[in-house]
Parts: structure tokens; C-alpha cells; sequence
């Protein structure tokens, strides 16, 4: 077997060109299985507990929605015929419908007749067109509807016009939001059959990080990536195995990644995959599996090793904190995506007039903190904060997104239009 050594020198001659970022996020996707293939992975989630989590199987809707034809708004319901829409129209109310009226015995509108009905209340027999309140003229038992170009089937919601009973309500793979746990409640649906959350392996690596409780000793910095990626990791749906701080040795790095393949879906690990001498994470990951590349074409994050340990998928993620959370957001958070069964989705993103120059290397894709607002015409501008150091977090604090500056992007200039990732609620 290949000494450490020996795998970090030819690891060093690797790959002099580092990877454009467009192909990392392929690579990274593809490293990882849907867990959603497996059923052993699915689980029932009562519908309050469902936010965030990605359906296993589509939910098949049990009932048309609207189950009836039905009112869209407070009008008259009546029968259009032949009438043009513009002459003023004389009709006689014979009845009233409110919205969850039951009781819809009775004989169908005649020509000539109306009904009073309420939004949502379920069309009378022989109606087929609601003229809204405010186009009518009401005199005791009769209303004159006066014209408003009005067409025949307007304001007449149709049943299953929204989904069919027997159809597919929310597909396997959405991720559940306010929206899709309203649809299942729509449906009188109260749980979902859902993948259950990725367990992700996470450990900080190097022999001068401190945590909580240590004797402070002088050339150490306190672990804040493992806190980093703790939040990260829950607030994007996993389920973090924290494996604590490793020390820069070879025995501890590789009891640590063998302990983590044999409990994780993924493991990440931050600091030690750059070419310095204490540097043994992509070596290590060579020597107990794989590496398929370790260096990309970005800043920050440059270096970054993916590969696997026992068929697990490693992220062998920078040490600096900013590069930790920037390589997060760009490679390990769509590969978690898809291991959670969802589709890889971009961050939200937007055009902005950059109100500076921002020095930019061709060759490379940056990705700088920023602050965008809204200038008083409604534009939306950027500036980009002073200090870009890659283990400046404050800065990560303070901006409200990222300048994503693409690999051939050469300087930006004043009023230039730049990309920008939104960090608010994301981070
Ligand atoms: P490395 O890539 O291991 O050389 O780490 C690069 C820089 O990031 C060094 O200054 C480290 O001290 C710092 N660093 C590494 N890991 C952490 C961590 N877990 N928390 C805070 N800083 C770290
Ligand atoms: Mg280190």
C-alpha cells in the first residue's frame, strides 16, 4: 500500500488545472444516491412536522378540488342563453346561496330567474354564469344585471378544475412548504410519506482548533466551522452526526473517516486539504478510497477535496470559515438535495448594478460578500464589503448576498450588472 506521503506528493502533481465550478456541482450530484430510491428510507410525517421535508411518493388526490362547480364570486348565478352581455337585463331572484349551503334540492334556474349566491357556494342547477354584485342594480325580487360586457361561463369555477380525485396533488421529490402542506390539508390529507433526513458526518480537522472548554493555548482558534455547519446541515434538512475536532494525525483521520462511512450518508470535513505539511485529508481519502478531484477554480474554496470512504460520499471542505460556508452553498447543498431525494434547486438569485469596481481574475469563479439594496428608483445595487479574507465570517454576518462573478468575468465596473446569490434565510 502507498505511504501517506507518497499519495500526497502525487496528489500534489494532480490535476494542475483546477475544476470549473459548473462541473463540481455535476460531479457532486452525482456522487451521491437518492435516498428516496430505497423504501427502507421512507417514513410518515404527521402534517405539522412536514416543513422542509421532501415527499417519497406522490400524494394522489382522493377528491376533485373544488368537488363542485361552484361560485367565484358575490353575485347572481343565472342562465347566460342567448343574451349579449350588453343589454341591460332584467332577472327575478328566486332564491339564496350562501357558501356550505346544503340542501341543494331545489328545482334549476329557469330563464328569466336568478339566485343569490356567495363565493364558494356550489352553482344552482341550470346556472352557468355569475354576474358579480357590482354590475347589478337590485329592486326588491328582481335585478337588473347592466351589461359590463359579461360572458356566458364567467365567474363559474369548474369541479376539479384545480385537481382531479385519482390525480397526482404533489409529486415524490417536492420539498414541503407552506404552500404544498395547505394543498394536503385541502384534501383532508393529515401526513405524508416522506424521506427520512440525510445523516451527515461532520468533523473539523487540525491540531489548533480549540473547542468549548479547552485550555486556551497560544497559536489556537476556536472551532467555529463545526458550528457553521451544524446550523447549516439542519436548517437544510439533515441530520448532523457531530464527530468533534480531529487533530492533523494520520491514525485519528482515518479512525475518524471510517467511523463516520460506516453511520453517514455523507460525510463533510473541514481544513488539512490544501499542500501544507499537517494537510492529510485528501491523502487520507485516497488511501481509504477515492478522490475525484481536490482543487477548483474559485475563490474562495479553492481547495476542496470530493470524493468517497467505503462508497461514502466526502466533502473534504476548505478550513477557512468563509470557504466552508461558500463551497456549502455551491457543491455540498445541491449533493444534499438530491441524496434527499429533491431536485438540486439554485439559490435565489438576481441582477444588480454594482455601485463600485470590484477587481475580478479571469480563470476563476469568485464569490464575494455583499450588501444589495434598493436604490430610490426601485434598482436594485451591490457593493461588496472591504475585507474578502476567507476567514473573515463577520463579513459573512454583514452581507445580505454573494457577487457571484463567473469564471471568465474579467473586472467588474462602476454600474456594471453583476450576479448575486441572496444569503437571507439561507444561511
Ligand atoms: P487549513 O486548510 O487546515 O490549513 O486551514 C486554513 C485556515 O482555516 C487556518 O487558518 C485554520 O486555522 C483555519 N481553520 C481551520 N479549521 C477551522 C475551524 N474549524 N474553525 C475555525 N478556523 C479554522
Ligand atoms: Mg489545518
Amino acid at each position: 500500500m502507498k505511504t501517506l506521503a507518497e499519495i500526497t506528493a502525487e496528489l500534489a502533481g494532480y490535476d494542475p488545472q483546477s475544476v470549473h465550478v459548473t462541473d463540481v456541482v455535476a460531479t457532486t450530484c452525482a456522487l451521491v444516491a437518492d435516498l428516496k430510491a430505497d423504501p427502507s428510507n421512507h417514513e410518515t410525517v404527521d402534517i405539522g412536522d412536514l416543513t422542509g421535508r421532501v415527499l417519497a411518493q406522490p400524494v394522489i388526490s382522493p377528491i376533485s378540488v373544488p368537488p363542485h362547480d361552484n361560485s367565484a364570486m358575490d353575485g347572481y348565478a343565472f342562465a347566460y342563453g342567448d343574451w349579449d352581455g350588453e343589454r341591460p337585463l332584467r332577472l327575478t331572484v328566486a332564491g339564496q346561496r350562501l357558501a356550505g349551503d346544503t340542501g341543494l334540492a331545489e328545482a334549476p334556474v329557469e330563464t328569466g330567474a336568478c339566485v343569490h349566491i356567495m363565493t364558494g357556494a356550489v352553482m344552482p342547477a341550470g346556472a352557468d354564469t355569475v354576474v358579480p354584485t357590482e354590475l347589478c342594480t337590485r329592486e326588491g325580487d328582481t335585478v337588473v344585471i347592466n351589461g359590463g360586457g359579461l360572458r356566458a361561463g364567467d365567474n363559474r369555477r369548474f369541479a376539479g378544475e384545480d385537481l382531479q380525485a385519482g390525480g397526482v396533488a404533489v409529486p415524490a421529490g417536492q420539498v414541503m412548504h407552506a404552500a404544498a402542506v395547505g394543498l394536503l390539508a385541502s384534501l383532508g390529507i393529515n401526513s405524508a410519506v416522506v424521506v427520512r433526513r440525510p445523516r451527515v458526518a461532520y468533523f473539523s480537522t487540525g491540531s489548533e482548533i480549540l473547542s468549548f472548554g479547552d485550555a486556551p493555548r497560544s497559536g489556537a482558534v476556536y472551532d467555529s466551522n463545526r458550528w457553521v455547519m451544524l446550523s447549516l446541515l439542519r436548517s437544510w434538512g439533515a441530520t448532523p452526526i457531530d464527530m468533534g475536532v480531529i487533530p492533523d494525525d494520520p491514525a485519528q483521520l482515518a479512525a475518524a473517516f471510517t467511523q463516520a462511512a460506516a453511520q453517514a450518508d455523507m460525510i463533510i470535513s473541514s481544513g488539512g486539504v490544501s499542500v501544507g505539511e499537517a494537510d492529510h485529508t485528501k491523502a487520507m481519502m485516497r488511501q481509504l478510497g477515492d478522490v475525484t478531484f481536490w482543487r477548483v477554480a474559485m475563490r474562495p474554496g479553492r481547495p476542496m477535496a470530493v470524493g468517497r470512504v467505503n462508497g461514502c460520499p466526502v466533502f473534504g471542505l476548505p478550513g477557512n470559515p468563509v470557504a466552508v460556508m461558500v463551497t456549502f452553498l455551491a457543491f455540498v447543498r445541491p449533493a444534499l438535495q438530491t441524496l434527499a431525494g429533491a431536485e438540486p434547486t439554485p439559490l435565489p438569485m438576481a441582477v444588480a448594478r454594482s455601485v463600485e469596481k470590484i477587481r475580478k481574475r479571469p480563470g476563476r469563479t469568485e464569490y464575494q460578500r455583499g450588501v444589495a439594496s434598493l436604490d430610490a428608483d426601485g434598482s436594485l445595487t451591490v457593493s461588496v464589503l472591504p475585507n474578502q479574507g476567507s476567514g473573515v465570517l463577520s463579513g459573512m454576518v454583514r452581507a445580505n448576498c454573494l457577487v457571484v462573478l463567473s469564471h471568465e468575468q474579467p473586472t467588474v465596473e462602476v454600474g456594471d450588472a453583476v450576479t448575486i446569490w441572496w444569503l437571507d434565510r439561507f444561511i
